[in-house]
């Protein structure tokens, strides 16, 4: 078994709470998270000196896009594979951490600079991509539908590069509008096509390894969903 060595562990998970801002597709349905804790019942036998309130459970409901989370093949594709058959070395291995920062709006981010990016990518990395959106996590327009992301072309060049996985700090990684809310071009040809899993709503210390060639892991529960929350860390 090879040992990992690793200096610092960062987090670039999003904390997932109740009533969260959801992608659009699901705040339309009128879907939200809901985390609510279930009163102890009063027949649980309790030890001398607890509180009578322990223990608590927490009864959790959510769609299976809330907060960080990965898409898996099903989510586009009837009989796709779900989380839960995707392999569990997907989910972790050396990967870089893009500064897209600049990008303005609903601007693309190409090939090119995907090709100019530093540290370079490699074949088989998982390639994580920060737009600075994570910062402006709200319920607004600007966050939910005016994100950088990715075009078609960038798509193409990344699977060309056998990436492992793709991440964003956005809702998903193709570039925000109303229109690709639905359309998803990118989650098709990453999805259906190569089982490259998507991992989307990043955050948390996303800035401290930017810049930065890293070990990933983002390993999704295990469920037979289309999707499911991901605590993801980065090891420098
Ligand atoms: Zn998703």
């Amino acid at each position: 078994m090879t040992e990992i060595k690793f200096g610092k562990v960062y987090d670039l998970s999003m904390l997932t709470y109740t009533n969260m801002v959801m992608h659009p597709a699901n705040a339309k349905i009128g879907e939200r998270a809901r985390l609510t804790l279930i009163n102890s019942p009063r027949h649980v036998p309790q030890r001398p000196n607890q509180a009578i309130e322990w223990p608590v459970i927490f009864h959790i409901e959510m769609p299976s896009h809330t907060g960080t989370h990965i898409d898996s093949p099903l989510h586009v594709k009837k009989n796709g594979k779900s989380i839960d058959e995707l392999p569990i070395e997907k989910f972790m291995g050396e990967g870089v951490v893009l500064d897209m920062r600049h990008k303005g709006p609903s601007e693309a981010i190409t090939p090119k600079d995907l090709e100019n990016s530093k540290p370079e990518i490699h074949e088989g990395d998982i390639v994580i991509i920060n737009t600075g959106w994570h910062e402006k996590w709200s319920d607004t327009a600007e966050y939910l539908e005016e994100h950088p992301g990715l075009n078609e072309d960038s798509g193409y060049y990344l699977l060309e590069k056998k990436v492992k996985m793709i991440g964003t700090d956005t809702m998903c990684p193709e570039v925000g509008s109303e229109e690709s809310h639905w359309q998803h071009p990118l989650h098709r040809l990453c999805l259906i096509e190569n089982e490259v899993p998507l991992l989307e709503i990043l955050g948390g210390e996303i800035n401290e390894v930017t810049g930065k060639r890293c070990y990933i892991v983002a390993v999704p529960i295990k469920m037979t969903t289309d999707a499911a929350p991901t605590r993801v860390l980065a090891f420098l």
